[in-house]
């Protein structure tokens, strides 16, 4: 029998020294960019911003085959869900935001004051996002984890508005998914929408007349949460409106691995990843050519036994995944600060010293026992992270999100009268002498 076609395509760097930006287009990435979904969703916004709940409607049947009715989810549906939720996944879902709760709890930034002259102190006060729109996908696959990954830290951070949106599903007559229902009851969470994709980021954004119950939307302020290319989008194109998190689409999981890794422990992890989405990247990036031909084995091995198995065929194959050969950590470092995935594996010898040279990635996960699905639903960390390369201006979402940090600045005579010579003298040198006028009336009476 002829073996089977390799999953992941090479890309050998060894022995090759290239600046930043031909490392960065020398690595793997989707055909499918951000902007081409732009423009597909584009009139998608310009028409919920012009029709509002009307427009919502005729999308969610264009694209998710169902006209809900109601926009606006009852109350009583989400209690009925929660009352029906399997116990075990109550557990497993109060224990996730458990941990995702201690940690926010944990990392929320106390305010802080420094008194940088006696008299002077410039404080900053940590202010939450008055209302805020969380996108819950539901698309392939619906992810009740992102409720919990969405709503612990807003609620942590004291935000007093939330609504969540996530799509209509067709065999649950155009509510969003009983799971999805029933975390939102769990959490207390009590405005949800039956929105998906552009239509429903645009909605959170422009806020509804009518949602078909006689009551209006108000708009938000911020929207935050993860989702496909689509609403990847339609995020970048209302940034401006409203708030956003971070762009975080169609998932990557890039493993650093040496020879200490185990092939099926580093297959299981990039198939795991590629179960999300077609366009989900898996990329293995190592200095052991024996390692890519031992996961290859394991990919064969394991991808026919899983029940997403054509997806997972299509993500590994696409031009967005694949192995890149390195001739050592320090390179495979490099490759992984130019790619900047959303999930890092570090599955090296000293697997937490490599990691901790790392500095482009939504999240990294270190060792043998510290798998990227961990951190999709029990670790305590969140998943909503970013991708394409914008870990490297963006970090996850997180308490800090849904907090601003405002400055509060508190001078006395005394201290203005230290600081006037530099300001006056600055105001000057730019031209601006008004600037410089207002800090001397206050020495001139
Ligand atoms: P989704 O809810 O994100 O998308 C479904 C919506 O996409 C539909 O409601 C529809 O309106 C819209 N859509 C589908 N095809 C369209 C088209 N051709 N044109 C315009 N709109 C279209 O659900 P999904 O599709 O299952 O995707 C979930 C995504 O979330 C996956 O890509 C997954 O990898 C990603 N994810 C990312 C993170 C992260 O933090 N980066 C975390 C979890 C999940």
């Amino acid at each position: 029998m002829p073996d089977p076609a390799p999953f992941l395509a090479v890309t050998d760097l060894r022995a090759r020294t290239l600046t930043a930006a031909e490392l960065t287009a020398a690595l793997p990435r989707a055909e499918l960019d951000v902007d081409s979904a732009a423009a597909a969703v584009r009139p998608v916004i310009e028409d919920v911003a012009a029709r509002g709940a009307a427009a919502v409607l005729d999308a969610s049947e264009r694209f998710d085959g169902v006209r809900p009715e109601h926009l606006r989810v009852p109350q009583s549906e989400l209690q009925r869900a929660l009352d029906e939720l399997d116990p075990q996944i109550r557990t497993a879902l109060e224990e996730a935001a458990e941990r995702v709760r201690r940690v926010d709890s944990a990392q929320s930034r106390p305010e802080e004051t420094v008194e940088v002259v006696p008299g002077g102190t410039v404080s900053q006060r940590w202010v939450p996002v008055r209302r805020v729109g969380l996108y819950v996908p539901g698309g392939r696959a619906v992810l009740p984890s992102s409720v919990v990954m969405n709503v612990v830290p807003a609620q942590v951070a004291g935000v007093e508005q939330i609504v969540l949106a996530s799509p209509p599903q067709k065999e649950f007559g155009g509510l969003p998914h009983p799971t999805i229902r029933a975390a939102c009851a769990l959490l207390g969470v009590t405005e949800v929408i039956a929105a998906g994709g552009a239509q429903a980021i645009a909605l959170l954004a422009h806020g509804g007349d009518d949602l078909g119950d006689g009551a209006a939307l108000e708009p938000v302020d911020l929207v935050t949460g993860p989702g496909n290319v689509y609403v990847v989008a339609a995020k970048r194109l209302v940034r401006g409106t409203v708030g956003i998190d971070a762009e975080a689409g169609p998932t990557e999981i890039a493993i650093l691995a040496d020879s200490t890794a185990d092939p099926a422990f580093v297959a299981a992890d990039l198939i795991s990843q590629a179960e999300h989405d077609p366009l989900a990247a898996s990329v293995l990036v190592t200095d052991d050519a024996a390692l890519v031909g031992a996961v290859e084995t394991e990919l064969a091995r394991q991808v026919p036994l899983a029940l997403h198995r054509e997806r997972i065929e299509e993500a590994l194959r696409g031009t967005q995944s694949g192995a890149v050969l390195v001739d050592g950590v320090e390179q495979g470092l490099a490759v992984v600060d130019a790619y900047g995935a959303e999930h890092l594996e570090v599955q090296t010898a000293d697997a937490a010293a490599v990691a901790a040279r790392v500095t482009n990635a939504g999240a990294v996960f270190v060792g043998s026992h510290s798998p990227v699905s961990l951190g999709d639903y029990a670790a305590g960390s969140n998943h909503v992270l970013p991708t394409g390369g914008s870990s490297r201006f963006n970090g996850g979402l997180g308490v800090q999100t849904f907090l601003r940090g405002i400055h509060v600045v508190h001078y006395d005579r005394d201290a203005l009268a230290g600081a006037r010579s530099a300001a006056t003298t600055l105001a000057a040198a730019e031209g601006l002498p008004a600037h410089g006028s207002a800090i001397d009336i206050r020495f001139e009476r």
